[in-house]
């Protein structure tokens, strides 16, 4: 059965595509969940794996001209899903796995288009106090099936959905266009998200596919994945970028709502194979940044057989923005990004375990 594309359905070709999954019991989640149950309803969870398989996967950004994803000039894939709900994510849009309606009520001029191609019926009748006519203009209807009729209809893009459903070579197509631009800069295309892993099958064939095309393909992932899978993947990927926060467990949960054990045993799995890894570490105030924690990881990471490439990542807010949009509390509103100074202190702590290390992305 062909997949719709939310240029293929229309007020009649209603499709449900069901709830996103939520994240861990970290920091963000309960206010992820609101956000999911205010959005979509509590029913059908995790419908949206039947939209990815070997041919089709859910993509919502493909940004051109990516230089801190990998080497060269890269196109990078933002695929949607993620199992961690880090508080200083800067894709909190891509941590369901469908696609999703976003609203921005500021472009709404209340010209009621979206109103009359909605197929789902209003939970209360119009006229009633706070009418559904009213609300529809800034949360989406109770029920909502995410059709996408009516951002088809929205005359000032107030209405948009993020993340739709791709072929695999509807997506290569797309990241082929520039292959003149990663052939002079040594670049291509790198897989990213979200967590890529989320959508293991769809990732293997794209791999496969720009295998096939010549392309050099990196993968960006946080590592909570199977193994068996992350291997698969590796060996189809040219360079693996492999996001490490903290090794103390405490505040792994705390702040990724997941274990950090299978994340150093994949790396370690990863370590045995040739494939070539890039670790990223994102700075964090009051996660890792302290000298107890980076010197932890750099002995870690100095265990490894054969992987030394360290990127340093500060953080930075400039995600939060998103969480406005999205209704969501930006739970580290007021946390100051480390300082140069301290941002050199930490590069040189890692570079003296004999790590390769590299500031920013
Ligand atoms: S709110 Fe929009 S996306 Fe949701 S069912 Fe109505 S028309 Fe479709
Ligand atoms: S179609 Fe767009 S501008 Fe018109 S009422 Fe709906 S959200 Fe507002």
């Amino acid at each position: 059965m062909p997949l719709p594309t939310r240029r293929a359905v229309g007020r009649r070709q209603v499709v449900a595509i069901g709830t996103i999954a939520t994240g861990g019991d970290g920091w963000f989640s309960s206010d992820a969940q609101r956000w999911y149950d205010c959005v979509w309803g509590t029913t059908g969870a995790r419908e949206a794996s039947r939209y990815v398989d070997s041919e089709t996967g859910v993509c919502f950004q493909v940004q051109r001209y990516a230089t801190h994803d990998g080497p060269g000039i890269r196109t990078t894939v933002f695929l949607k899903g993620c199992p961690l709900a880090c508080p200083w994510c800067h894709n909190p849009e891509g941590r369901g796995e469908a696609p999703e309606l976003h609203l921005l009520p500021d472009r709404c001029i209340a010209c009621g288009s979206c109103v009359a191609v909605c197929p789902t019926p209003p939970d209360r009748p119009a006229g009633a106090v706070g009418s559904p006519e009213a609300d529809f203009f800034t949360a989406p209807r109770p029920g909502c099936i995410r059709c996408g009729a009516c951002v088809e209809a929205c005359p000032t893009e107030a209405r948009r959905m993020v993340g739709r459903v791709v072929t695999v070579a509807e997506l290569l197509d797309q990241v082929e266009r520039d292959r003149p631009f990663y052939e002079v800069s040594g670049g291509g295309v790198t897989f990213s998200g979200g967590e890529p892993m989320q959508q293991s099958s769809f990732l293997i064939a794209c791999l496969a596919g720009c295998g096939e095309r010549g392309l050099h393909a990196a993968v960006d992932t946080c590592g909570y994945a199977e193994p068996a899978k992350l291997l698969a993947v590796a060996r189809l990927a040219r360079l693996i970028l492999y996001d490490l926060k903290t090794l103390d467990e405490g505040r792994h949960r705390a702040a990724t709502g997941v274990p950090v054990e299978p994340i150093l045993h994949n790396l370690q799995a990863l370590d045995g194979t040739d494939v070539e890894v890039w670790i990223r570490v994102p700075l964090i105030p009051g996660v890792n940044d302290d000298d107890t924690s980076l010197r932890t990881l750099g002995q870690f990471i100095r265990s490894l057989r054969r992987i030394r490439r360290v990127h340093l990542l500060p953080y930075h807010q400039t995600g939060s923005p998103k969480y406005e949009r999205m209704r969501l509390t930006y739970n580290l509103t007021g946390m100051e990004p480390p300082t140069s100074a301290r941002v050199a202190a930490a590069a040189e702590g890692l570079a003296g375990f004999g790590l390769d290390v590299r500031i920013g992305g």
